[in-house]
């Protein structure tokens, strides 16, 4: 039976990838020395501009360096990670396509697809995606260097690209294992039979499976919150972040405030003698808009307060005050009450039901918790603004090279860009790019596990079901698919 998800891919369908497969000779000139590593991973519009040397260093950047430490600083940061690897619920390898595009694709994603099996049995499987152009030499005005003899583009050796491609590697394999990990609230798919609609299907059954779906994937702003919470999201941000202390008047020079936070954070107010295209800018804080700055800027800083909450339901908060006075926040706290959440999510409980048990029912569920979030809770709005102080304080210091980094996986006043040194070999056991450039089936052996989505928890999933996942599968050439779109802030450092 040819099942499909189309209906409800056109629902999350925000911006399609398409990515194209290598057949054959397409290479023309280069086919007979080709390595074959360059030949699987890269788009021929990379090979052409970029040349088989430089491509030859990129792959293997992104596959023997910066890929398996992303994966190794994650099992390792996370016990609910590190458990999972154990018990093989995490994934074992994934695809790996290099293209080249100037026309604002991100400098990685990732991306996935829902599938059914020849025995129609649920697998999830992903691929990652990285953009050569974003990691292309650049002058000190950032405009691309071409080769005098050949006219060609070559790969950075700029320390500071490479750490934010690092960052964004990191947020993009936080994605990944949430996957595996969280797989319903990042999927959608609560049970196959629903999710997966025949092409008889009524309106009725079509109208059942997009509620499902809708009521299990997680809002935007959590599944970008979790993973930005990873990445220099504070440093590669300031600007959003200094917005939401001058929204209201004040100058840089200041600090924030509960008050600022509201401010710009509300619906209704809009003062005197501000555009309304610039007060929609700021409105689009609150996580329930879904859009750009709610999913990253206002994402992190939610899911940075539910750790503080998860945290705070087991008697210990990211908050204390030195002797002198001045508060500081553990990131280490944060970061632990970020694993209690996922590892809650995976057990079964919702996401709706982590915070309403986490807040002692001052949220009643999710919808509850982005509409008052900051605008209308006023430990929220403290904690945010205490948080944002301490990054600022840190930022403001003598002697730094770098503005706060903001990722709860170091100490937040460790003066550094990224974790991941792109010069370095490494290995990982998880997620270990494969001769493909197509999504790759999962390994995750999720037999007996029933995850937690949104408001949902999913039936168990079938045995056996992930197990029948295929390494690599075929590529029809004409297929497209939800991507994350957005990961776009890293930027180039030059
Ligand atoms: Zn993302």
């Amino acid at each position: 039976m040819r099942r499909t998800l189309a209906a409800l891919l056109s629902l999350i369908l925000l911006f399609s990838l398409h990515i194209p497969a290598f057949a054959g000779d397409v290479f023309g000139q280069y086919t007979s020395e080709l390595p074959a590593e360059v030949a699987i991973h890269c788009s021929e519009e990379a090979l052409n501009v970029m040349g088989v040397e430089d491509l030859d260093k990129l792959v293997r950047m992104v596959k023997y360096r910066a890929q398996p430490q992303a994966a190794e600083l994650l099992r390792t940061s996370f016990p609910a990670f590190e458990e999972a690897a154990r018990n093989n619920q995490l994934g074992t390898q994934i695809g790996l396509n290099i293209l080249y595009d100037d026309n604002n694709a991100p400098m990685a994603s990732v991306i996935w697809d829902n599938n059914l099996d020849d025995e129609d049995r649920f697998f999830l499987s992903y691929g990652i995606n990285v953009n050569a152009f974003t990691l292309a030499e650049r002058d000190e005005a950032g405009n691309l260097i071409r080769d005098p003899q050949t006219g060609m583009l070559h790969m950075t050796t700029d320390n500071a690209s490479l750490d934010a491609f690092a960052c964004i590697l990191t947020h993009e394999m936080m994605h990944v294992f949430m996957n595996d990990y969280n797989r319903s609230g990042m999927s959608g798919v609560v049970d196959p039979e629903v999710s997966f609609l025949p092409a008889y299907a009524t309106d009725e059954d079509a109208a059942a499976a997009i509620a499902a779906q809708e009521a299990t994937t997680f809002p935007k702003w959590f599944s970008e919150g979790c993973a930005t919470m990873l990445e220099n999201a504070y440093m590669c941000m300031q600007e959003s972040y200094d917005e939401l202390r001058t929204f209201g008047g004040g100058g840089l020079d200041g600090w924030y405030s509960p008050e600022d936070l509201r401010f710009a954070f509300a619906e209704t107010a809009l003062p005197d003698g501000m555009e309304p295209e610039e007060y929609e800018a700021m409105a689009d804080m609150q996580p329930s808009y879904d859009l750009r700055a709610s999913a990253y800027v206002s994402g992190y800083l939610a899911c940075q307060y539910l750790s503080e909450l998860a945290a705070n339901s087991k008697g210990i908060s990211a908050c204390s005050y030195t002797p002198d006075g001045f508060e500081t926040i553990d990131s280490a706290v944060l970061r632990s009450g970020l694993n209690d959440i996922l590892r809650m999510l995976h057990e079964g409980v919702t996401l709706d039901d982590i915070i309403y048990s986490i807040s002692d029912g001052r949220f009643y569920d999710t919808e509850d918790f982005e509409r008052a979030f900051i605008t209308d809770d006023d430990d929220s709005a403290i904690f945010t603004a205490s948080l944002l102080n301490y990054l600022l304080r840190i930022t403001r210091e003598n002697g730094r090279s770098f503005p706060a980094n903001g990722s709860v996986l170091y100490p937040f006043d460790v003066d550094y860009l990224t974790q991941i040194d792109c010069t370095k070999n490494a290995q990982s056991g998880l997620y270990q790019i494969i001769d493909s450039n197509d999504l790759v089936g999962s390994t995750a052996n999720l037999d007996g596990v029933s995850d937690a989505g949104k408001s949902l928890s999913t039936l168990t999933y079938r045995s056996g079901a992930m197990l029948g996942a295929v390494p690599a599968y075929g590529y029809d050439g004409d297929y497209s698919y939800p991507g994350d779109p957005a990961c776009i802030y890293g930027g180039y450092y030059n």
